[in-house]
């Protein structure tokens, strides 16, 4: 039931973890992908071995979103499905936080989002519909210690991807929100590395596992695959969390 096939697909940050991993699975059931990440050395591998094609795109940079969608729309004459996926975490509370790390984490986690949306909405609304998939957080609907920067990103990926369903909705566009638990990518070894941690103490440490293991990018790749397909045509609006119960 999960098909792609004749799909053309935009994943953001598409190098490495969720977004290389969806790539694949995308690709695997017949989407053409446009991998797009700041990471060109990583990002093209990726596209070579997924059978995609790269573009480099800072998302925080309006004009490289632009860029992207130029690309999507020059190679492959569309976006059927935009995975709005790439970001970064900040580990600090409110009182260690920067002004400038603040508005990073807010410009890569959020206004990409609007940027991309913004432009990829009216292609898909000239063409008869499409499919948005965010990338939230399970901080993205509970709070989380130490990164307060990230899980107001968050919190914003959730409740945009309700407010668009809203407004797009009438378009047959569907947006929907993909929130992730801990991850077995290299965010988290980055997190591990910000609190000063070893990954390994880090992964044991971290909140309850009712599955008794850390979500690997497979996981994920799964569910928004069967979101961004037509198997999920009535699900749109929707927060999906893909953490083995950690929020539960
Ligand atoms: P990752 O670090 O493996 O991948 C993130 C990718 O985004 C990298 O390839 C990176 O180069 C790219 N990127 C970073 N800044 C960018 C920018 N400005 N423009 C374009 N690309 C950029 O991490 P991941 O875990 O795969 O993260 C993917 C998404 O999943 C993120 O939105 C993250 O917040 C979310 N998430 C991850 C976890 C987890 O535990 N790993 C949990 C919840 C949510």
């Amino acid at each position: 039931m999960i098909d792609l096939q004749g799909k053309r697909a935009l994943v953001t940050g598409a190098a490495s973890g969720i977004g290389r991993a969806t790539a694949a699975l995308f690709a695997e059931l017949g989407a053409q992908v446009l991998l797009a990440d700041v990471d060109s050395e990583r990002g093209e591998q990726a596209a070579k071995d997924v059978g995609g094609v790269f573009v480099r795109c800072d998302v925080s940079r309006r004009a490289d979103c632009e860029e992207a969608v130029h690309t999507a729309v020059s190679q492959f004459g569309g976006v059927d499905v935009l995975f709005n996926n790439a970001g970064i975490i900040r580990r600090s509370t409110v009182c260690e936080i920067t002004d400038d790390d603040w508005d990073l984490v807010m410009a890569v986690n959020v206004r990409a989002i609007m940027v991309l949306s913004g432009l990829v909405v009216p292609l898909m609304a000239a063409n008869g519909g499409g499919v948005i998939v965010n990338t939230g957080s399970g901080w993205g609907v509970k709070g989380g210690a130490r990164a307060i920067s990230y899980c107001a990103s968050k919190g914003a990926v959730v409740n945009m991807t309700r407010a668009m369903a809203i407004d797009h909705g009438p378009d047959n566009i569907r947006v929907v929100c993909v929130c992730p638990g801990d991850t077995n990518t290299g965010m988290l070894a980055e997190e591990a590395r910000q609190l000063g941690e070893s990954a390994d103490a880090f992964y044991a440490d971290a909140a309850d596992r009712p599955l008794g293991r850390i979500g690997t990018p497979q996981d994920i790749a799964r569910t928004v695959a069967f979101l961004a397909s037509d198997a999920a045509a009535f699900v749109s609006g929707a927060v999906v969390t893909v953490d083995g119960a950690g929020t539960a």
